[in-house]
């Protein structure tokens, strides 16, 4: 096989404890995932889940014990940062029932959805689609995945993130409206799941902006943190 030009190389997570590494093929993400953060964002109550996409090159691997780098992005002058928890995809499926669904985890990692919200809700307010304020290069650093029979009690686990320091995002993984098994049955009944795909599965209340020099720090319960500087 020969190509007009190189093909794009494979983006991919460090795994804990292994030297192979994830391929990542979609990154999926779920919208307003916590009560907490619809309500911020100006929703109420239980909606059924919706999804929007990040090209698999937007992920920025953050190994462990290493601050990643990522540059403040053009035409926004809000960058939000959205600490989540990310679901790692390790085999095919559609239709997938929520009591079958832990069996198609390869694993867990911790991950942001930088989000240019300004052009976001614009988009809203035009009923546009979200891409612009979503679907950008470097939004989406994800740390390395915790392969799932190696991590803690993932349903109660805490998820936090701090912006130089201080607090700004902190709640328990238990508060997601759709819960993991529930995400995956909705979402493979719209797409067929492949091994390498990533689900960001919402984020808790908290977002806000960050601007250049800012450190943030995430983490859940027992998976690796990351570290990333707003260059
Ligand atoms: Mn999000």
């Amino acid at each position: 096989m020969s190509y007009v030009f190189n093909p794009p190389a494979v983006t991919s997570l460090p795994v804990v404890g292994r030297g192979e590494r994830f391929p990542i093929h979609r990154i999926y993400c779920v919208g307003r995932n916590y009560e907490d953060h619809a309500k911020e964002m100006g929703f109420t109550g239980r909606e059924p889940p919706f999804f929007f996409m990040k090209p698999a090159d937007a992920a920025v691997p953050v190994d462990a014990d290493s601050t990643a780098q990522i540059a403040y992005p053009t035409l926004t002058q809000n960058l939000h940062h959205e600490i989540e928890l990310v679901v790692a995809i390790g085999k095919a499926g559609k239709n997938i029932k929520a009591a079958d669904a832990l069996q198609y985890i390869y694993g867990y990692a911790v991950g942001l959805d930088m989000t240019r919200r300004d052009l976001q809700n614009e988009m809203k307010k035009q009923g546009r689609p979200w891409c612009i304020g979503k679907a950008f290069e470097q939004s989406a650093p994800i740390g390395a995945i915790t392969p799932a029979d190696q991590a803690c009690d993932i349903v109660n686990a805490e998820i936090s993130l701090q912006v130089n320091g201080a607090d700004h995002q902190r709640s328990h993984i238990n508060k997601l409206i759709w819960n993991i098994a529930e995400t995956i049955e909705h979402l493979s009944a719209a797409w067929e799941l492949q091994p390498g795909d990533l689900i960001m599965t919402g984020t808790p209340e908290g977002v806000a902006a960050v601007v250049k020099g800012d450190v943030l720090e995430g983490a859940v319960t027992g998976l690796s943190p990351i570290k990333v500087h707003i260059a």
